[in-house]
């Protein structure tokens, strides 16, 4: 069985030099043609941009900005921008390349891009933020736009980020264009359902799975209580599935008889944390992992399930609503132990695909209900399960490589079709 590795993974390459292995391996599975391979392995443009910002101490600091392009055959570049320190050239790349997968799978008509800015949010006040962030957005004003480059947030950046780089952008332009960015707040053109998208994504994955296994009187556990995290275990209380434990950076809590995740939140709200819970037993991050659950929704940090723990793993079924939550070694594991895995790039794709609603509504200034919104991502959800389900049966491997190989290929096709030029 061929093991790809994900989205994020701690591993001894560099996470572009990972993600091109990955690439390699699945163009063996899908014979695919060296020249398109090696069209992919490389971003289509990798754009560095340096950013004078003046602090409010008076103080010019030049920070580093990227946005890296990878593909475009099936429509604009898609992808979020982090502010972090530890953001270097390679993990944009790598970045970019896996939404191109991710778009790809969820049959999204985008290609992939990613950006990121090396530099400490959480040493910076608002107004040097928004300076820095409208001064990127001068920077790479070429290179975004409706039907070029939409950007979105990822670590550190939020709706608010995205509406200063859409006023920018508007400015520049002298038009107001609401398509340059999703994730915008829903009061300038933001999508309602977004906020649940990819919680209720990594469910509906983890639903069709168990109707696949024929699973009753279903029980789940979701490891973080942030925004993916919580809206899982919301929905899938609201289904009738018994969530026993959930965690959070402090440490979880389990109760056998099930546990109303929207109490657990009040909770969490007043205390900081799902722990002390009334009626439920204190656990660890650890131990939650490895409970005697059908479901389990790792929605916290990367590389939580690995070689050390795959075997204790008792879940029939795990959705990846984190990045990278598993090695490739956990995967070979999990596989082996006939553990269903829904790969990160299928299972919380829910966000991007949101982004996609948004965008629409920005073209037609037609505006959905949250209903609207949610009935089409299930139809959206559903379909990309089905599609990956079935190759993995098919072909004998595991969900991640099934997802792999759809992306890789609709994205070959596209290539194929549109031909070389100049
Ligand atoms: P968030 O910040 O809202 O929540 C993260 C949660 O994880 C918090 O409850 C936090 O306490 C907990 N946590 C942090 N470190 C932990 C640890 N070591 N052990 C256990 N819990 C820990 O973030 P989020 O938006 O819910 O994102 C969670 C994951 O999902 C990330 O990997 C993110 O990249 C991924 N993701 C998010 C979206 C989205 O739309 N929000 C989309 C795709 C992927």
């Amino acid at each position: 069985m061929l093991n790809l590795g994900r989205e994020g993974m701690a591993s001894e390459l560099n996470p572009y030099e990972m993600a091109v292995k990955q690439l390699e391996g699945v163009a063996k599975l899908i014979d695919l043609e060296p020249w398109i391979l090696e069209i992919l392995k490389r971003p289509k443009r990798e754009i560095i941009v340096h950013l004078p910002v003046r602090m409010d101490n008076g103080e010019v600091k030049v920070f580093t900005g990227y946005r890296v392009h990878h593909n475009d055959a099936r429509g604009p570049f898609k992808g979020g921008i982090r502010y972090h320190p530890n953001v270097t050239l390679d993990e944009v790349r790598a970045l970019a390349m896996w939404m191109t997968w991710k778009t790809a799978v969820m049959d999204l008509p985008y290609g992939g891009a990613k950006g990121g800015i090396t530099c400490n949010p959480k040493e910076m006040s608002q107004a040097e933020i928004e300076r820095l962030t409208r001064r990127y957005t001068y920077a790479i004003r070429e290179f975004i736009g409706t039907y070029i480059d939409i950007p979105a947030p990822d670590v550190y950046t939020n709706p608010q980020t995205m509406a200063w780089i859409a006023d920018t952008y508007s400015v520049l332009v002298g038009r107001w264009e609401p398509g340059v960015v999703t994730a915008k707040p829903v009061e300038i053109g933001g999508s309602e359902g977004r906020t649940e998208a990819t919680g209720l994504g990594v469910m509906i994955a983890a639903r069709e799975a168990v109707k696949k296994l024929g699973l009753k009187n279903v029980t789940v556990a979701v490891q973080g209580y942030g925004n993916v995290g919580y809206y899982a275990a919301y929905f899938a209380h609201q289904w009738g599935y018994k969530v026993v434990a959930v965690s959070d950076s402090k440490g979880g809590i389990y109760n056998p008889e099930g546990l109303d995740p929207v109490r657990v939140m009040e909770h969490k709200k007043k205390t900081g944390s799902v722990v002390g819970y009334p009626g439920a037993k204190e656990i660890s991050n650890e131990e939650i992992l490895e409970l005697d659950v059908d479901v389990l929704v790792p929605a916290a940090i990367e590389g939580v399930i690995t070689e050390k723990n795959a075997d204790n793993v008792k879940a029939k079924v795990i959705s990846e609503g984190a990045n990278g939550p598993t090695t490739p070694e956990a995967d070979r594991i999990l596989f082996e132990k006939v553990v269903l895995v829904i790969p990160d790039i299928l299972a919380n794709a829910g966000g991007v695909t949101c982004s996609y609603f948004e965008w629409v509504q920005a073209l037609t200034r037609d505006w959905w209900t949250k209903e609207e919104v949610l009935r089409r991502l299930e139809h959206k959800m559903v379909k990309a399960f089905e599609a990956v389900y079935q190759l993995h049966r098919e072909r004998e491997v595991d969900m991640r490589t099934a997802a792999y190989m759809i992306a890789v290929s609709r994205v070959a096709e596209a290539i194929r079709l549109r031909g070389l030029w100049p």
